[in-house]
């Protein structure tokens, strides 16, 4: 079973746009409610209002204010569990103190529930590419035609509508289990786990890979270089028009419209980034049948340097990271090997250190750590490697059993397959439901990694 995110772009009618608008309009509204009640519950008694008694409250909320009576319930408690995870995440100091939120920055509302509250229906599903449909919410009455291309289709559990106003689109974003791991890419059958490839990224070239043969290397695209300066003229051009001032001044039309533009450049610049990431990714699982990488800590590697010189010099390097978009070409060659039914391997960087191991014979060498040694001579063997290439390919002979000075067996290297997750326990809908199952099972409840245990098992 895997879970996958599917969005499909929605086609409203004048009327049903309306509903739509009231709909998100009456969520906004119950976010706020929820945050002033903790606000308000904190000033007065010092008291943490926890999620379900925000639950409970609900139907009480509900005969109350006769508008939200047409509305799902169980959509309305996810907007109340959405209020609760982020105070969740503020309380473990993840994120900043929940805010309440302006109708212009709500994105929109869940159906956290497959059954009831929302229906699918695809229509022209060619062999792979499912093309459109319709989906139906039940608590809104109404029948949206709506359009996506997947290759894969599932039971969908949840349903999120999701409005974008600067393109004044709207979406409808689906989460799907699939049954079994289909292969998507490719014609190679059976898998051949031979096949094996590592790769790592970095700033000069977005990607170095090595398959135990050679090696290849994909040049970091630069998006910023082409868009930066097209966004920085646009927003120009904002500066000079009349800006909404609270209570004083409305924005005037050409403000909108320079806004406008500023935000239709950055969503074109997302698309060609994202374009860029799923050909590259689809490329490697369509070659390959194991990826190895090393952990990545986008986070750290983007982290903002505090003082002097090296500011600039650092905002520069955190630009070109977030501009290949590290985090999210990983996930997707992850899901892509997945998917086909291959397997991920994970390297552990503290225990391997691939940067500063010789690839020939597995010498630590402390000084290859600075990231301004680019190229690396071994003075043990000899050994002559570029930096990025000497990592790939350490990371390579681990998982293959062929590096010298470790250890045999990827137990005793401590690699892992990498869906085995860091993520804090913030108490979401699963997480909820952990929680109240181990309950009522018993005592031992575990907090922490609530994922599926990966495929992979070592050894
Ligand atoms: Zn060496």
């Amino acid at each position: 079973m895997a879970n996958r995110r599917l969005t499909f772009r929605l086609y409203p009618t004048k009327v049903q746009k309306e509903k739509l608008f009231l709909g998100r309009k009456l969520h906004q509204l119950l976010y706020n409610a929820c945050v002033a009640h903790r606000r308000f519950e904190w000033r007065k008694n010092r008291s943490n209002v926890d999620y379900f008694t925000q639950q409970n409250a609900l139907p009480g909320f509900r005969q109350q204010w006769s508008d939200y009576q047409q509305l799902n319930l169980s959509s309305l408690q996810a907007t109340v569990k959405r209020v609760d995870l982020a105070y969740n995440a503020f309380f473990k100091g993840i994120r900043k103190r929940p805010k309440f939120k302006s109708i212009k920055n709500y994105s929109g509302w869940t159906y956290p529930d497959g059954r009831q509250g929302f229906k699918v229906q695809i229509e022209c599903s060619q062999k792979y590419a499912v093309n459109c449909g319709w989906v139906t919410l039940n608590d809104l009455g109404m029948r949206l035609r709506m359009r996506g291309r997947f290759k894969y289709w599932g039971k969908p559990t949840t349903c999120t509508i999701v409005y974008r106003p600067h393109q004044d689109e709207w979406y409808a974003s689906f989460s799907i289990k699939t049954s079994e791991p289909k292969r998507l890419f490719g014609s190679k059958s059976p898998l051949d786990y031979e096949s094996m490839v590592a790769f790592d990224l970095g700033c000069e070239t977005a990607l170095t890979c090595y398959d135990g043969y050679g090696f290849d290397s994909i040049s970091n695209p630069r998006f910023d270089r082409e868009f930066a300066p097209k966004i920085q003229q646009a927003s120009r051009q904002l500066k000079r028009k009349q800006r909404p001032i609270k209570g004083k001044q409305k924005a005037s039309s050409r403000w909108k419209k320079a806004k406008r533009k500023i935000s239709k450049l950055k969503a074109k610049q997302s698309a060609v980034r994202q374009d860029w990431q799923h050909k590259v990714t689809t490329d490697i699982a369509s070659c390959y049948d194991i990826v190895v990488t090393e952990k990545l800590n986008v986070k750290g590697m983007t982290r903002k340097a505090k003082t002097g010189k090296r500011k600039k010099q650092k905002a520069g390097l955190n630009r070109s990271v977030l501009d290949v978009g590290f985090g999210t070409l990983n996930q997707m060659a992850l899901y892509k090997i997945l998917g086909k039914g291959g397997l991920h391997i994970t390297i552990d960087t503290r225990r391997v250190k691939p940067s500063q191991r010789c690839p020939s014979c597995g010498t630590v060498h402390k000084e290859w750590a600075q990231l301004s040694n680019r190229y690396h001579v071994c003075d043990d063997c000899g050994f002559e490697v570029p930096r990025d290439q000497g990592s790939v390919m350490v990371m390579w002979n681990v998982a293959a059993y062929r590096q010298p000075g470790l250890g045999t067996g990827l137990v005793n290297r401590r690699c892992s397959s990498s869906t085995d997750s860091t993520r804090k326990h913030t108490g979401s809908m699963k997480q909820l439901g952990q929680v109240k199952r181990s309950k009522s099972q018993s005592a031992d409840f575990v907090d922490g990694d609530l994922e599926t245990p990966s495929v992979y098992t070592a050894g």
